[in-house]
């Protein structure tokens, strides 16, 4: 059996990135990889220009002048540079362009208006209130590398650079299945046995989070030609991914399935909940998990193996972030996996605490209603005391 960081490192070897690109708008292109690295096709400030309401002057000729210069004329946004004559001051607004041989600005709040001229304070020194072109980049840096994943922020910077089309890599093509003989869709009454389906639900909405191009399987029964059905169809796609029938009872055919059709890379990891996961592949293109039909375990093995896949593919790199955190009670465990515990991560007074929550069970659903994190646990480890410091891994920015 891998242990977590083994299997982690089994998938990105494995994983082959996409080897075609798109070009998309700006508004397409939010949270989507870039497939080249982005230059800015301008300066930024594109010109020297004022960072306040106020005046511009020429610090020698308002010494010379004792501080006090006649008005002429205004420089507003979108003007083209004027010119300031010697000797006098202009009028001129945030974001306006520097007067030609002006150097410093006065903000307005700072002068007096007396009959056509303005009375400076004495204080005035060269190049004050003032954004020099290119300070902030210049034409040609590369703002970013291939493989980012691009923020609003990010879009606002390269719309302000001047960029108007990105390279990026297409979506991922994610067909999600569900496999159990038990399952059903709410809707419809529950037959003795039955139960509702939430795994696909999750798997197709998280894919949608990470902006991927999911496709809904629907619910396959745990028989071998339904399954191979499934995986037959699977060869248009990039990945695919099944919840249950990947452990070891007599009706958990997916891996069976799978490792007839497809290449099984590995099965089960040391991990808890979720340690019955198998990768692998189907065909040339098609990356292939079969996670675990437990709701917790499968939202776990999508965290930890999935996330990490899909961003590979992209070209990009992830990251789970894992904040020292201090405990708020006791957890007790039997040491040899590494486990993921549910938690509730909260700020206070800028600390981040941890609380283990109760029902811990990988069947639980009613927990995920408090949890925002997870306590990871070391595989050695028999847990942690309040007041320990844990390794917390966040899931949400609702700290
Ligand atoms: P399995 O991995 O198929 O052995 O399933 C483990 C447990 O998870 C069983 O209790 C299943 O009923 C349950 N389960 C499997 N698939 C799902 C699903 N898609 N949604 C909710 N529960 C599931
Ligand atoms: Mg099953």
């Amino acid at each position: 059996m891998l242990s977590l960081e083994e299997a982690r490192a089994a998938i990105l070897a494995e994983v082959t990135p996409s080897a075609t690109t798109q070009t998309v708008s700006l508004l397409q292109a939010h949270g989507r990889f870039t497939a080249q690295e982005l230059r800015a096709q301008v300066d930024n400030p594109a010109f020297d220009n004022s960072a306040m309401d106020g005046y511009a002057v020429r610090t020698a000729d308002l010494v010379a002048a004792g501080f006090v210069l006649p008005l002429h004329g205004e420089c507003r946004c979108g003007d083209a540079p004027g010119k300031l004559s010697p000797g006098s001051t202009m009028r001129i607004f945030t974001g306006a362009p520097m007067p030609e041989g002006a150097d410093s600005i006065v903000i307005q709040e700072d002068v007096k208006l007396e009959g056509g001229k303005v009375i400076f304070p004495k204080s005035v020194q060269p190049g004050s209130h003032l954004r020099r072109r290119g300070e902030d980049f210049r034409h040609s840096d590369v703002l970013y590398p291939a493989g980012r994943r691009l923020s609003s922020y990010d879009l606002a910077l390269l719309s302000a650079a001047g960029v108007a089309q990105i390279p990026v890599y297409p979506r991922a093509r994610v067909l999600v299945a569900a496999t159990g003989d038990e399952l059903v869709t709410p809707g419809t009454p529950l037959q003795p046995g039955q139960i509702y389906e939430s795994n696909r639900l999750a798997t197709l909405l998280l894919l949608q989070e990470l902006g991927m191009d999911a496709v809904d399987g629907g619910t396959v029964r745990d028989d071998p030609a339904a399954l191979r059905e499934l995986l037959k169809s699977s060869a248009d796609f990039d990945f695919v991914i099944t919840s249950g029938g990947a452990s070891v009872g007599d009706h958990d055919l997916v891996k069976q399935v799978f490792a007839e059709i497809g290449e099984i890379k590995f099965w089960k990891v040391k991990i808890k909940p979720g340690k019955p996961i198998a990768f692998g592949r189907v065909g040339s293109r098609t990356h292939f998990f079969a996670l675990p039909g437990n709701p917790v375990s499968s939202l776990v093995t999508f965290k930890l193996f999935v996330e990490p896949a899909l961003i590979a593919w992209h070209h990009g790199v992830s990251r789970m972030p894992q904040l020292a955190a201090t405990a708020t009670n006791d957890f007790r465990r039997h040491p040899g996996r590494t486990e993921f515990v549910r938690a509730r991560l909260v700020t206070e007074n800028g600390k981040l605490l941890a609380t283990a929550l109760p029902g811990q069970g990988s069947h639980m659903l009613g927990p995920l209603r408090e949890t925002n994190g997870f306590i990871r646990v070391e595989a050695d480890s028999a847990g942690f005391k309040q007041g320990e410091t844990v390794m917390a891994i966040p899931l949400s920015t609702d700290l």
